[in-house]
């Protein structure tokens, strides 16, 4: 077997083991297990790894860097996978962003709305869905919109032409026990309920990106649709980037 067999043999049992750890911890929470979605975080691995995952069943990928998807994404090309954005957004990246992702999960303040909408606009581009990032750790390092920012995030939105707002994400702070997250994960969840009591999702029901390699089972038990999962898939990074 040569190491590109070996690699795309491995890339399918990681894959295979995820999505039945993911299966496994929505019967536990009474749900179905095709409402959560694998977002598979590629992040600082190259576009020759990725383009294995996608033969190995990948359909959404997640990068969380302009600057290194701008290399990786036109070489992968969009049609295999839908390419979603999941790290901090500066505005002046905006369009390339808008240029470069399916999706755009960190949504963290209504300049950026703004922005997103302008560059869409600019671009040509018809519709953008996005995700409010919200921070519910109160961090010193803090990403995402501070839940008190967000009815003007909506508000923001809400007036835009072509952002069309899918859900809401949240990274809460690292514990080494997952089940001190769960609090986290339960809270965007109260979120979303209270949002979707006002329509402000439409007519769907609001998506909740939630869940990383270590603790992405509390997640889906808590409600998350999306997960983003890096090295359970890919394997450790070299370089940790966890913005
Ligand atoms: C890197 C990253 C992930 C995936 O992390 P793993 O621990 O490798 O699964 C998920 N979400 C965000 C925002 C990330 O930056």
């Amino acid at each position: 077997m040569n190491s590109k067999a070996q690699l795309q043999e491995q890339l399918r049992q990681r894959l295979e083991r995820v999505h039945e750890r993911m299966a496994e911890a929505a019967v536990r929470a009474n749900r179905r297990p095709d409402d959560v979605k694998l977002v598979a975080v590629s992040k600082t691995h190259p576009a020759e790894i990725i383009r294995q995952a996608i033969v190995a069943g990948v359909t959404d990928l997640g990068e969380n860097r302009v600057q290194e998807a701008e290399a990786k994404i036109p070489e992968v090309g969009r049609q295999g996978a839908r390419w979603h954005l999941i790290g901090h957004l500066q505005s002046n990246k905006a369009r390339r962003a808008v240029e470069l992702f399916d999706v755009i999960h960190s949504l963290d303040s209504a300049a950026l709305a703004r922005r997103l909408d302008r560059a869409c606009g600019e671009m040509g581009r018809e519709e953008l869905p996005v995700l409010i990032q919200i921070d519910l750790g109160q961090e010193a390092t803090k990403s995402g919109a501070a839940e008190s920012e967000v009815p003007e995030i909506i508000d923001a939105i809400r007036q835009s032409q072509r952002l069309r707002l899918t859900g809401l994400m949240t990274l809460p702070p690292y514990f080494d026990d997952p089940e001190q997250a769960r609090p986290f994960f339960r809270r965007l969840r109260e979120l979303r309920d209270e949002l979707r009591a006002q329509r402000v999702f439409g007519e769907s029901s609001g998506e909740l990106s939630m869940g990383m390699t270590h603790d992405y089972e509390v997640a889906i038990e808590e409600g998350a649709t999306m997960v983003r999962v890096g090295t359970a898939i890919f394997g450790a990074r070299e370089s940790k980037t966890q913005d």
